[in-house]
């Protein structure tokens, strides 16, 4: 095949215990899945009609980096939350076979531009630059179901320069992993290399250049990382 200039590489995550990276085919999030976060967020408890969003596959980034402040924003939000990598897909896949197209579990921040997101909902327009920025998507290393199982409950938990900011059960969660998988279905079309972002929980924060971040999902995942100086300061 030709094109008329190369392809990059796909976006690709570590696997813990494995020298093979997992592509990454699409990224789709869960909003509003933990009730306290929804309530500190002022927004009704839907437990009918899951709200989703997307980011590009290639706003994840790895464990360990330094993540530029992005542009056009005063309150970089940090959302910690578990996230779920497929290795198969489909349409219309009914919840008690959804684990099947599980590849693994990580633990990821849905970083989130407040500021422009609070503009967007006040005016009723879409979320993607709130949400879909460049480098948005920090996610750990995918611990394979194969050999840690499926969590039902776990601590998931976020730390900002050695405080707790957000701690929570993804137990707690209102849409389960298989009830995600199974209505992420319904709309679209899933694949090797989905992940899921599934939800953060209540305590929600802004963070700022030189804050460094600890993400763990218990027994599972850890994330760290921190935030840099803006690449280009009077860009904002
Ligand atoms: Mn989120």
């Amino acid at each position: 095949m030709d094109y008329v200039f190369a392809p990059p590489p796909p976006p690709a995550l570590a696997v813990a215990g494995r020298a093979e990276r997992l592509p990454v085919h699409r990224i789709y999030c869960i909003g509003r899945n933990y009730i306290e976060h929804a309530k500190e967020m002022g927004m009704p408890i839907d437990r009918a009609t899951p709200v989703f969003f997307c980011k590009p596959a290639d706003a994840i980034v790895a464990d360990g980096a330094t993540i530029p402040c992005p542009p056009q924003t005063a309150d970089l939000h940090h959302e910690v939350e578990m996230v779920v990598a497929l290795h198969s897909g489909g349409q219309r896949i009914a919840a008690n076979e959804a684990l099947r197209h599980v590849f693994g579990y990580g633990v990821g921040l849905d970083l989130t531009r407040r500021d422009l997101q609070a503009a967007a909902k006040t005016k009723g327009l879409p979320w993607d630059t709130a949400k879909a920025f460049d480098r948005s998507a920090p996610v750990s290393a995918i611990a394979p179901a194969a050999k840690a199982g499926h969590p039902l409950r776990g601590k998931l938990s976020l730390e900002v320069n050695g405080r707790v900011r957000q701690q929570a059960d993804i137990a707690e969660m209102i849409f389960s992993v298989p009830q995600i998988i199974h209505e992420l279905s319904k709309l679209f079309t899933l694949a090797a290399g989905d992940l899921i972002f599934t939800g953060t929980p209540a305590g929600v924060a802004a963070l700022k250049p030189g804050d460094a971040f600890h993400a763990r999902l218990e027994n599972i995942a850890e994330l760290r990382g921190r935030i840099g100086l803006a690449e280009h300061p009077n860009g904002t």
